[in-house]
């Protein structure tokens, strides 16, 4: 394993809002044990999640997303394990080593502190279990309060996510669509007055229209509670309405973080910029799409030097030999690449011509 990434930890330290991170997660390395060998799943991950922001994690399925967030939590399964790296929490002055916790304390620190919606709504209830039994389970298991009291804060948050409270808190599963189901998770999840949301792909599965919905529910909710949140998806158009700042990740590590408009308008990482040339739009054609050559890499056998060389079009010698670390490469945007200028010139030059087109070509 590499020990050489510098710390980024500090970049909220040049921010205009020194509030303190909820979240520092340092040199963070997740590997899963597989007859085959070990799965580098989670690789030198460091990044600071800022109070009241969203983040958004982007990449391409199995690029390590889930797990980091499922890391955070302590919920990995049984054949994974976390190698090293520190996580650390911060709420009202004290501070708390994630990864020092034990069982018990981390069951508190779930929903208390850092609540998570998983992917798909359906499988995430007990299908024989009424709303209420399972919200209810929650409060129990996560320190509990009086029945009547939960009862009410149930109702009130169903009523907080657009549902109607008295017939959605009796109600099983089965009997709610899946905008319902999200939207319930969402309330579920904020049970126990958590600082910190991780939602993974929570509108997949989910129509375009309800997508829309569930949308403008989280952006209220975040803007009238004031969390802090972790937002995983894999696609990009949620992410740009969405977040305040995106990660990219690709083999297991983030080559690309900084704020939503510089990642999508001015990408400074080949993979990135990639990722954006191959979103479809409603009126385009498909012939102008560009897809990413080649499919990631094996986590059990990474590549030489940069992970992303065999399939990167700026690729040097330098790239097969060498692993970029992730550092500043202008104010607030980290990028891990040689050759971030050259990646720049190309999407200045690639969204100049699309403003340049005639509206409707697009
Ligand atoms: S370091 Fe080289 S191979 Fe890696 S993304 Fe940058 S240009 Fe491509």
């Amino acid at each position: 394993m590499r020990d050489d990434r510098p710390s980024i930890l500090n970049h909220s330290a040049s921010q205009k809002n020194p509030a303190p991170s909820p979240l520092s997660v340092h040199d963070l390395w997740v590997e899963y044990q597989l007859e085959r060998g070990m799965v580098k799943a989670v690789r030198g991950v460091t990044f600071d999640l800022r109070k009241g922001e969203s983040l958004s994690l982007i990449g391409e399925s199995g690029c390590g997303k889930t797990t980091l967030a499922l890391a955070l939590i302590r919920l990995l399964v049984k054949a994974a394990a976390i190698r090293r790296g520190q996580i650390t929490y911060r709420r009202d002055g004290r501070t708390t080593d994630v990864l020092a916790l034990k069982e018990r304390e981390m069951r508190a620190f779930r929903w208390r502190e850092c609540a998570m919606v998983f992917q798909s709504a359906l499988n995430a209830f007990n299908p024989v279990l009424r709303i209420w039994d399972q919200m209810y389970d929650t409060i129990r298991a996560h320190g509990g309060m009086p029945k009547n009291q939960a009862r009410e804060n149930a109702l009130r948050l169903l009523g907080y996510v657009q549902l109607d409270p008295e017939r959605v808190i009796d109600a099983y599963p089965h009997e709610l669509s899946g905008g319902m189901r999200q939207r319930v998770l969402l309330a579920m999840s904020l049970l126990l007055d958590p600082q910190i949301l991780i939602l993974d792909e929570p509108t997949t599965a989910l129509d375009i229209l309800t997508q829309r919905t569930i949308l403008d529910l989280m952006k209220r909710l975040k803007a009238e509670i004031g969390f802090s949140m972790i937002f995983i998806s894999h696609d990009l158009s949620i992410a740009a309405e969405l977040a305040d700042r995106v990660a990219t990740m690709y083999a297991g590590s983030i080559v690309e973080l900084g704020p939503v408009n510089d990642i999508f308008y001015r990408p400074a990482h080949p993979y990135t910029l990639g990722l954006i040339r191959a979103v479809p739009t409603v009126t385009g054609e498909f012939e102008d799409l560009i897809s990413i050559p080649g499919s990631p890499p094996d986590l059990i056998d990474l590549p030489s030097g940069c992970t992303f060389h065999p399939r990167c079009p700026y690729a040097t010698e330098q790239c097969q030999g060498q692993e970029p670390v992730l550092t500043l490469y202008e104010e607030d945007h980290a990028v891990a690449c040689f050759h971030s200028d050259q990646v720049r010139r190309e999407a200045d030059v690639m969204w100049k011509r699309h403003d340049d087109q005639p509206a409707g070509e697009v």
